[in-house]
């Protein structure tokens, strides 16, 4: 019997155990050893040895009240988002999405027009990705469910996983961030028009970064990788505990947009707070050994993506601290977006 069974844990809710308490217990129950599993729960998608190639599968939920509202987005948005939030957790190990299902919960007085409007914004991204839709499920629901799970594929040498970061290594992140998570108080705020549209838009339809994962994985430019769903600490985190290392983020080089700039202030007193925790940029951290700085700066000029070192990796006893622009240093005490807490 394990010291959390002797602690009473039965007797803990799921807001004391928290969400990523939970998966870990799950992945503790459930814990199994096959030959051709490469990866099973603990990254962005779990691995499958198949011959010369390995199988992706990635799986992630959206629900009505909970990561949407139906006054805030429309359904072609959703059916875009639903897809392209599983795309990302694909980018995140540099592999090549390729077929999907999903499964649709659904209220009986939902129009028609909702659901073939949700299709086409599906049917637009799959396109834009070169995916497939092969199945699924639909049932009754009081809200509104959608559950996609995705399938890709990649060369087994060249995918990135959360548990490869090296002391001494770069931690990079690619595009801006806080965007959506602004976008969403805008949305809160002010609804569907909220100005500026180019936050609000970010947060309903975020553009998942599978060519940049595929040239890093195929370039061999990073040790770890992870895309930034639930916020940049809180995927720092798993990075660092996967890698068994400590890691140190200078918040001032955290890259903001123009916007995230002009409007953060408007919402709140911490310019970086919200960067630095907010959710679903979908963007990707990675850490690389400092020899390769002039090839990662190389790449992002050639994809006109923008990619900022904003910390270096260090020996787990040294921790995680977060340097202000002050030059005050901190732990983070609260990582990110927990689903329990
Ligand atoms: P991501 O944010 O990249 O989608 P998550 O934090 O949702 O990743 O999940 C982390 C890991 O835990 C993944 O390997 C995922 O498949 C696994 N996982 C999440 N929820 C469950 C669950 N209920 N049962 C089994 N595995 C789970
Ligand atoms: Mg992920």
């Amino acid at each position: 019997m394990r010291i959390w069974d002797f602690a009473g844990i039965m007797g803990m809710n799921l807001r004391e155990i928290g969400e990523f308490g939970l998966i870990n217990r799950i992945r503790e129950w459930m814990a199994i050893s096959h030959s051709d599993l490469v990866q099973g729960i603990g990254d962005d998608v779990a691995v499958i040895e198949m011959g010369e190639k390995a199988l992706l599968v990635t799986t992630d939920i959206l629900i009505e009240g909970i990561h949407f509202e139906r006054s805030w987005i429309n359904p072609y948005q959703l059916g875009g988002k639903a897809l392209a939030v599983n795309l990302s957790d694909i980018a995140a190990m540099g592999g090549t999405p390729k077929y999907f299902l999903i499964s649709i919960g659904l209220p009986k007085n939902l129009l028609y027009s909702f659901i073939s409007s949700l299709y086409r914004g599906l049917k637009e991204e799959a396109k834009r990705f070169c995916v497939g839709l092969i199945g699924g499920d639909t049932s009754l629901s009081n809200k509104i469910v959608i559950n996609i799970c995705l399938l890709g594929e990649g060369k087994k040498e060249n995918l990135l996983f959360r548990n490869g970061a090296r002391v001494g290594d770069d931690l990079y992140v690619s595009g801006t961030l806080g965007d959506s998570a602004l976008g969403l108080k805008i949305l809160k705020k002010r609804g569907p028009k909220g100005e500026p549209k180019g936050l609000v838009e970010k947060h309903l339809s975020p553009f998942p970064r599978i060519k940049l994962g595929q040239a890093i994985a195929k370039h061999h430019l990073a040790t770890s990788m992870i895309d930034i769903s639930d916020g940049l600490l809180i995927d720092t985190f798993h990075i660092l505990e996967e890698s068994k290392v400590g890691a140190r983020v200078w918040e001032g080089r955290i890259p903001l947009s123009k916007l995230y700039k002009k409007w953060i202030l408007s919402y709140t007193k911490d310019p970086y707070q919200i960067a630095l925790c907010g959710g679903e940029d979908y963007e990707l951290l990675f850490t690389a050994p400092r020899v390769i700085r002039k090839r990662i700066s190389s790449l992002s000029l050639s994809l006109k993506i923008p990619i900022t070192c904003i910390g270096e990796i260090l020996p787990k006893k040294e921790g995680f601290h977060i340097i202000r622009r002050d030059g005050k240093e901190y732990s983070p005490l609260h990582l990110g977006f927990d689903h329990f807490k």
